[in-house]
């Protein structure tokens, strides 16, 4: 098999070490990376520190222009790119297609972005002391930006990084995740295409060992994270000075209230409990249900999770497929074997051939058990029965993760409630946490995270204000 190259500075290269990506449902070689030397390292951290100047006084339509073309390529190439993403992570085809359209909206929304991102002049007449004077705020890259992306969305989760860097005027330099690297390499030879400066992208599949030296590299003052809590906040403590913005984990919750159109609520939740084998920071894990409906909505739950497809991921009608690795399941196998012992009852699935876990419902488990308190990352749903609306709130925000929640009612005071209490990054009503759109900012609070992404949030977020004051008008 070829060996495909990295993206240093622009260019394709090869290392000195190999990385072999399997599909996690076969064990099937999907395809063969080159791991960079640290000399390669280095000269691609020179490269985008030699290039921000110029990266940052590129013209607009230029970023424009580069970041279309983008958009293009991936939906010409969208169903070659939608095989390999399936094929690497293992993810059902069908949600890979959806992952490459959401990358070609992504693009095609930065480069109209970028349009509306040049800043503004601001009269400071309107106080005495400053007559005569105007200012004109812009927004400067701090500079290339490091992009760390973890392996479940393994070409949006770049995209997210890589076109507000672009729009900004930013060099980036991407460390995709070991399993998953393929994707990412594709997009460099697409970012090759644009004819954008040499220094202004680099894509490193370096190993975890080898990642600290981008990480601390002071020349590359902005470091976007995504990925799991212990890893992001040792990162965040590793560089304190530097501008970190951390897309970490959750156990999002969908509330269900009385009033809610329970068909809907229990299509939605089997469905985005269980997409990508639960391996989603939004996945559904907490389902708390108001207790009037409970009996009801979880047999409907139950059903809706029992008629699932699961399997062979390059299937089209397929929609679970196995986790990330064999080592993933049986984490995830584990853990509802523990929640069993602590007194909980499996309503559905529990059981694990290889990588795939059956898509699970599991009741009555204690508060204190992992599949409630921590990130399950698996293909799991915990039913949790409340009194009240202020209950299912309460209970919601019982966590030390905060990054979306949703809410099935049909009342709009309930909404709005919902909207005021939920201690979270995002308040989804009408569906499940797992909702979002690229260009709405997104981003947690407690341990989900520091920072937004979304495209404006993360061009923002990449950028500083800079004033100049025009003298003597
Ligand atoms: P991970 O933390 O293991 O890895 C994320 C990235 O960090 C990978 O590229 C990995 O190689 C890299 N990394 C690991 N050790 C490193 C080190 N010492 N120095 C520098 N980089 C290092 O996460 P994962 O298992 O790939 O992804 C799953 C996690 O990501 C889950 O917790 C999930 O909730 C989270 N996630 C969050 C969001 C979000 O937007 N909030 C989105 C997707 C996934």
């Amino acid at each position: 098999m070829d060996v495909r190259p990295f993206w240093l500075a622009g260019s394709p290269a090869t290392g000195d070490d190999e990385l072999t990506v399997t599909n996690p449902h076969d064990g099937r070689v999907v395809g063969v990376g080159s791991v960079p030397t640290p000399d390669q390292v280095e000269q691609a951290v020179a490269a985008a520190h030699a290039v921000r100047k110029e990266a940052a006084a590129l013209p607009i339509h230029a970023r424009a222009e580069a970041l279309a073309h983008v958009s293009r390529r991936l939906a010409e190439r969208s169903e070659e790119i939608a095989r390999l993403i399936s094929a690497e992570n293992g993810k059902p085809i069908f949600w890979a297609r959806g992952e490459v359209a959401r990358a070609v909206s992504t693009f095609r929304f930065a480069a109209e972005e970028t349009r509306r991102f040049s800043g503004e002049a601001q009269r400071l007449d309107t106080e005495p002391a400053a007559a005569g004077r105007l200012a004109y705020v812009s927004r400067q890259p701090y500079g290339p930006v490091l992009a760390v992306t973890p392996f479940n969305f393994p070409l949006n989760l770049v995209a997210h990084k890589v076109a507000p860097a672009i729009a900004v005027g930013a060099p980036v330099i991407v460390k995709p995740a070991p399993a998953t690297p393929l994707s990412a390499l594709v997009l460099g030879e697409i970012l090759a295409e644009t004819g954008l400066p040499e220094g202004m992208f680099s894509v490193l599949p370096v190993p975890n060992d080898r990642a600290g030296a981008l990480v601390e590299d002071p020349r590359l003052p902005v470091v976007s994270f995504t990925g799991s809590g212990p890893v992001g906040y040792a990162i965040k403590d590793r560089v304190p000075r530097k501008h970190v913005t951390l897309e970490l984990g959750g156990n999002a919750a969908a509330i269900v209230l009385a009033d809610a159109d329970l068909d809907w609520a229990a299509t939605r939740v089997a469905l985005f409990g269980n997409y990508q084998a639960g391996q989603s920071c939004i996945a559904v894990q907490r389902v708390i249900v108001e207790e009037p409906v409970a009996e009801a909505f979880t047999a409907k739950l139950v059903a809706a999770v029992d008629s699932l497809v699961v399997g062979d991921p390059a299937d089209d009608k397929t929609q679970v497929g196995p986790m990330v690795s064999v080592e993933a399941a049986e984490r995830v196998e584990q853990w509802v074997a523990e929640a069993v012992a602590a007194g909980g009852r499996v309503l559905t699935g529990g059981g694990r051939d290889g990588a795939t876990v059956a898509p699970t419902v599991l009741a009555e488990v204690p508060g204190e058990a992992k599949v409630v308190r921590e990130e399950v990352f698996g293909p799991v749903l915990v039913v949790q029965p409340v009194g009240s609306a202020d209950e299912a709130f309460a209970a919601a925000n019982d966590s030390k993760y905060g990054l979306q929640a949703g809410v099935f009612t049909r009342s709009i005071e309930a909404a709005f409630r919902a909207g005021k209490e939920l201690e979270v990054g995002g308040v989804i009503i009408g569906d499940v946490p797992s909702y979002r759109a690229d260009q709405m900012p997104y981003g947690g609070v407690k341990e989900s995270g520091i920072g937004r992404e979304g495209l404006r949030s993360a061009m923002e977020d990449y950028t500083y204000e800079k004033v100049m004051v025009l003298t003597g008008l």
